[in-house]
């Protein structure tokens, strides 16, 4: 007999981004970029390695289980109540913990196709069902076709915004539209992973305009903006009973020691994560011209990545682009997500992807 479940078999595993430095071995290069993985290329803010190594001093303890000092610090800038905070290992695993704390095996949790390819990993490890709703023309989600798919089985519909790996978002009045239509017995999970990247002032807040509702949660990060990618911070913020529910699911433990320490330095860096940030969109804005003169129908993006629908083409263009070492992300068939790196990075991008038309 089977020791494990045998619909994981067919479960994709997820894949990382490749390792730069291997592939620079590999090619015989003095370097390679990557541009894969939406991390931001400016190092840890300042003040995170050393209250990493403060804390490190002190990992023979357990850490604070009720991560107090990080969700009170995240209330006060968040301007919520701490009851209404969850952290977790990368928002990743509070999306995970989400649909635990709200799914029986059975249930439906609807989403947008293509968006952040965690989504249908974690549907099947939780037992869910996952529906999902092809993206409009634009690359975007269609919240009009999303509210229609939900049914008496929905527990979950999961709304990214802007959205991995198309860098589309969703407008405010659209939203707000969808929120009315779908009620609230249905939890809404927005994925705002790369919300401070977001200039676009139609493009709601939803923890700001939308979080007061007691069925919508909002997910965020500190990979992204803030840095710790390789550390695993995420939080969430949802109705007070909603996130007593995700806590309980949470194994314990499992925002440590170190990453509270190091994601409250982040916070009081503040100012560099959002000049920084601001850097990232200047050359998301360059980024996005110049590759529009080479391939059409490169959506708006309010992330730091931009989409390359080429279809067909992506692989063999994803694989150009190794070969030169440089790693995007291709997603065969669709399309190509390449990350907003530094001028320079962008730059030999650039170069490489010319090459290629
Ligand atoms: N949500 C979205 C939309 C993402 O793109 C990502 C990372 N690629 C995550 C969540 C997870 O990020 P993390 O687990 O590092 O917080």
């Amino acid at each position: 007999r089977r020791l494990t479940r045998a619909d994981l078999d067919a479960l994709p595993s997820y894949v990382p981004g490749r390792n730069p430095a291997d592939l620079a071995r590999e090619l015989g290069l003095a370097e390679a970029i990557k541009l894969a993985s939406n991390e931001v290329p400016y190092g840890p803010l300042p003040g995170v390695p050393e209250a990493i190594a403060d804390a490190a001093t002190n990992v023979h303890r357990y850490p604070d289980m009720g991560v107090l000092a990080l969700r009170e610090a995240l209330a006060a800038r968040l301007s919520v109540g701490i009851e209404r905070i969850a952290t977790g290992c990368g928002s990743v695993a509070l999306c995970e913990h989400l649909l635990k704390a709200a799914t029986v095996p059975g249930d439906e949790v609807v989403f947008s196709w293509r968006s952040f390819e965690a989504y249908p990993i974690i549907a099947a490890t939780a037992g869910v069902k996952a529906v999902t709703v092809p993206n409009d023309a634009g690359h975007g989600h269609d919240l009009e076709a999303m509210a229609a798919a939900v049914t008496d089985k929905t527990r979950v519909v999961i709304v990214c915004n802007p959205n991995n790996p198309t860098g589309t978002s969703v407008r405010r009045a659209e939203l707000e539209r969808f929120l009315d239509r779908v009620g609230t017995d249905v939890l809404v999970l927005l994925d705002e992973a790369y919300r401070e990247f977001v200039t676009d002032a139609e493009v709601p807040d939803g923890l700001v305009e939308f979080g007061d509702r007691p069925n919508v949660v909002v997910v965020r990060t500190f990979s992204k903006a803030w840095g710790l990618a390789g550390l695993r911070a995420g939080y969430l913020v949802a109705h007070p009973d909603v996130a007593d529910a995700v806590r309980k699911v949470v194994t314990p433990f499992s925002t440590n020691a170190v990453v509270q320490a190091a994601a409250l330095a982040a916070l009081k860096a503040q100012d560099e994560m959002e000049r920084r940030a601001a850097q990232v969109i200047a050359e998301r804005t360059r980024l996005t011209e110049e590759v529009r003169k080479l391939f059409p129908g490169v959506p708006d993006s309010q992330s730091n990545f931009v989409w390359l629908p080429l279809g067909e083409r992506a692989l063999a263009f994803g694989k150009h682009c190794e070969s030169r070492g440089v790693i995007v992300r291709p997603f065969p068939g669709d399309g190509v997500r390449v990350t907003v790196g530094t001028p320079e990075e962008n730059d030999t991008f650039l170069k490489v992807a010319a090459e290629a038309v």
